[in-house]
């Protein structure tokens, strides 16, 4: 079965509002766990394998793979986050802006000049990022 990354923004949010600060790399790894799943997952399944194991929550995100805790909250408007720290759509859109730059999967399939307009959408917010994968 493959193994996937998964971060947690509830674990992360709580994280952040207990340092308040932003953390480190290697605090936000804190927020990260590994679970498996079949290739082609019933929804049942896939709840129990993105469930925290740490606090339970299921708002938890897929990285593509551990290099992509790095760029977690890395680049999120802090002040805008502080302010309002149960917004995490900003943390979505870096995280998923991010994958495009980085860890691309569709990467072979894109037109030229796709992935800088997708980027584009995505800092100006016109694009949005869905809730689950
Ligand atoms: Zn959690």
């Amino acid at each position: 079965m493959p193994l996937y990354d998964y971060a947690c923004l509830d674990c992360l949010s709580k994280l952040i509002e207990r340092l308040g600060r932003e953390p480190t790399d290697q605090e936000r790894a804190e927020c990260v766990f590994e679970t498996r799943l079949p290739m082609n997952p019933t929804p049942k399944e896939v709840k129990e394998a993105c469930c925290c194991p740490t606090c339970g929550s299921l708002d938890t995100e897929r990285l593509l793979n551990a290099s992509g805790i790095i760029a977690l909250v890395r680049g999120v408007n802090w002040e805008e986050y502080r302010r309002n720290p149960q917004n995490k759509s900003a943390m979505r859109r870096d995280m998923a802006l991010h994958q495009l730059q980085t860890d691309d999967p569709y990467k072979p399939y894109r037109e030229p000049g796709e992935v800088d307009d997708l980027a584009h959408r995505l800092r100006s917010g016109t694009l949005p990022v869905s809730d689950r994968p």
